[in-house]
């Protein structure tokens, strides 16, 4: 089977996940994915292959010293449809406008990207949907590497585990992920773009809920009495730093974003997140919060301003600084394979950053695809083969 046969076969499975159903699986149609990785992985000789309660797939592959990990995800983005994907493709990309359908046409004026792959292999959507080469483009390089290993019994590899998880589009991906099952020292999601790229720096996060009380009498009789709930919010909205937003925030920057408010002069109920690489600056933003409702509060006796911070994601770089072996090995993978290594920091989290905070330290390998989430997704055939060959490097002893 040609490397990029498997990918084609993947990506016209839907697995859409959803946020609204609250399952896990969030859709029972992920696992029809599951269900075809374990065949094939058993047929590559991962014979303890298995698909979980929740839809997870989990297989290992005995070999010799470090057990490494390798982790993509089955579900795909909520932003376009994943069903009826029928993947288009470009031998030779001239360069030139890629009509996807007659409304959609793909073109390097919009997305500038699509200069540096003239003359490779490219897939795309045909207009209709997205392509799901996130994250399918990274379980279709997991199976070809399996797949080199099977066919070249002679060539000693290190002990593989195995992990394809659910629900990563939802941010739920580590909700029942089994470190005990994974059985691994160190891991990998392939879940990036840039083949290039070793990725190990991600945000640290957290959500803020604040929910003010103030005081209501009838406005016509205010005066020294009512305490607006929404103007009491715009006075501490007023104390939080300036020039801290996502609107302002550099590469290296992290920021404070209100995303929700809703209520009444009454009650006010307002949410915002917090994000920054560095851990002491995003506490620090929830520390001004705190004071400025303390502060509005003595202000104004009778009100009450209720402030809840809640740990969302971690950056993992602290734990990969303590067990950097495993960045080591990709880039030392990349250069055998003629590719300068660069690792860009992550303006989000990954599952990764959550699995290495559970103990299993997982930084970020890249697909060769791009433009994820939407009908725009494509992937680099040249890239991706390439990607096969640095995580076989990975695995090699
Ligand atoms: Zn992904």
């Amino acid at each position: 089977m040609a490397k990029i046969d498997r990918f084609l076969k993947y990506v016209k499975i839907d697995t859409q996940s959803d946020d609204k159903t609250g399952t896990t699986p969030s859709t029972e149609k992920q696992k029809n994915l599951s269900r075809v990785l374990v065949e094939e992985l058993k047929e590559l000789g991962l014979s303890d292959a298995h698909m979980d309660e929740y839809g997870i797939v989990y297989a290992h592959l005995k070999g010799e010293g470090d057990k490494i990990g390798l982790n993509a995800h089955i579900d795909t983005a909520l932003e376009v449809t994943g069903e009826g994907v029928n993947p288009q493709i470009h031998k030779n990309y001239d360069g030139g406008d890629i009509v996807l359908n007659e409304k959609y046409t793909f073109s390097p004026k919009q997305f500038p990207i699509l200069n540096r792959f003239k003359g490779c292999d490219l897939v795309t959507t045909d207009g209709n949907t997205l392509l799901g080469a996130d994250d399918k483009a990274g379980i279709a390089i997991i199976m070809n590497a399996l797949e080199y290993f099977h066919d070249h019994p002679e060539v000693k590899h290190h002990n593989i585990s195995v992990a394809f998880t659910v629900d990563e589009e939802i941010g739920e991906g580590s909700k029942h992920f089994s470190l005990e099952k994974m059985n691994a020292d160190y891991a990998f999601t392939v879940d990036g773009a840039d083949i290039e790229n070793v990725d190990y720096e991600n945000f640290n996060a957290q959500g803020v809920e604040i929910d003010i009380q103030g005081v209501s009498v009838h406005p016509g009789e205010g005066k020294g009495k009512l305490i607006n709930a929404i103007l009491v919010l715009n006075e501490l909205i007023n104390l939080m730093p300036k020039n801290d937003t996502p609107f302002e925030a550099g590469e290296d920057d992290g920021y404070w974003h209100m995303n929700d408010v809703n209520g009444s002069s009454d009650f006010i109920h307002s949410e915002l997140i917090l994000r920054d690489f560095s851990r002491e600056k995003l506490v620090k933003r929830g520390q001004i919060i705190l004071d400025s409702a303390e502060a509005l509060m003595k202000k104004y006796p009778g009100i009450s301003i209720k402030v809840k911070i809640k740990e969302q994601y971690e950056n993992m770089k602290p734990y990969v600084d303590k067990n950097p072996k495993p960045v080591e090995l990709a880039k030392a993978a990349l250069r055998k394979n003629g590719i300068e290594p660069v690792s860009t920091k992550i303006r989000g989290g990954t599952d990764g950053a959550t699995f290495s905070k559970m103990g299993l330290v997982t930084p970020n390998l890249g697909t060769g695809s791009y433009n994820h989430h939407g009908r725009f997704e494509f992937l680099v055939i040249q890239q991706f083969e390439k990607m096969i060959d640095v995580v076989i490097d990975i695995l090699k002893i």
